[in-house]
């Protein structure tokens, strides 16, 4: 299976429209039961898919029809009068990359080159988690939690609605929704227990080590 085919984020960021919706990388009852099948049937099949299918619409005979992904969301970030295409582009994105960042088995020990990173801008990776956690339940409303390098450094970051790190000047290591649409069927209003439990049993450290680079 080539990249494309799994919905590699950086071929998603490079594709032109019209987009098909990413692929999962993983079935979807990969991640049960800390993200049940039911929940990413919805959120991969119905929001996702949504977001793919308005920023077709919205781009058809526009300067934008052309453009790669990545293209669309730096041309279109902190305009307002863009915000609709931007809204949806960094969502088709942010949502490929959200996939990737979780894994079944995944949390517990990061690979060693990211655990010396992780130590060395958070003092441990407990720390790290923590500042995780706190940056999804802080985030007022709908968003994401990022684990971004900025320089040398690693840090975590909030973003409200579609915003995304890639209009910032840091590069985005991993990612965790927060929209309610994430984790409700799931854990109805119990954000903070969806975030210890995607944290502790699902972040893919091998991807946030993979974007590295
Ligand atoms: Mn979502």
């Amino acid at each position: 299976m080539n990249n494309m085919s799994k919905g590699d984020p950086s071929a998603v960021l490079q594709a032109t429209p019209p987009y098909d919706l990413p692929p999962l990388p993983y079935d979807e009852d990969a991640l049960d039961p800390v993200i049940s099948a039911k929940t990413l049937n919805f959120h991969h099949g119905k929001h996702h898919n949504s977001y793919v299918n308005t920023l077709n619409d919205l781009v058809k005979g526009t300067e934008y029809a052309d453009r790669s992904l990545e293209e669309i969301i730096t041309g279109t970030g902190g305009q307002a009068d863009k915000a609709k295409i931007f809204n949806n582009a960094a969502q088709v994105w942010n949502h490929s990359f959200f996939w990737h960042s979780l894994r079944s088995g995944g949390g517990g020990e990061p690979p060693a080159a990211l655990k010396q990173k992780i130590e060395a801008s958070f003092d441990s990776v407990d720390a790290c988690c923590k500042e995780l956690k706190s940056a999804g339940t802080g985030q007022f409303g709908s968003g994401w939690a990022w684990l971004v390098m900025d320089g040398d450094t690693l840090k975590v970051i909030k973003t409200p609605n579609a915003e995304n790190p890639l209009t910032m000047g840091v590069k985005p290591l991993l990612t965790i929704d927060v929209w309610e649409h994430a984790y409700y069927l799931d854990y109805q209003n119990r954000r903070a227990d969806f975030l210890d439990a995607v944290i502790d049993k699902l972040l893919n450290w091998e991807f946030a080590l993979e974007n590295m680079g």
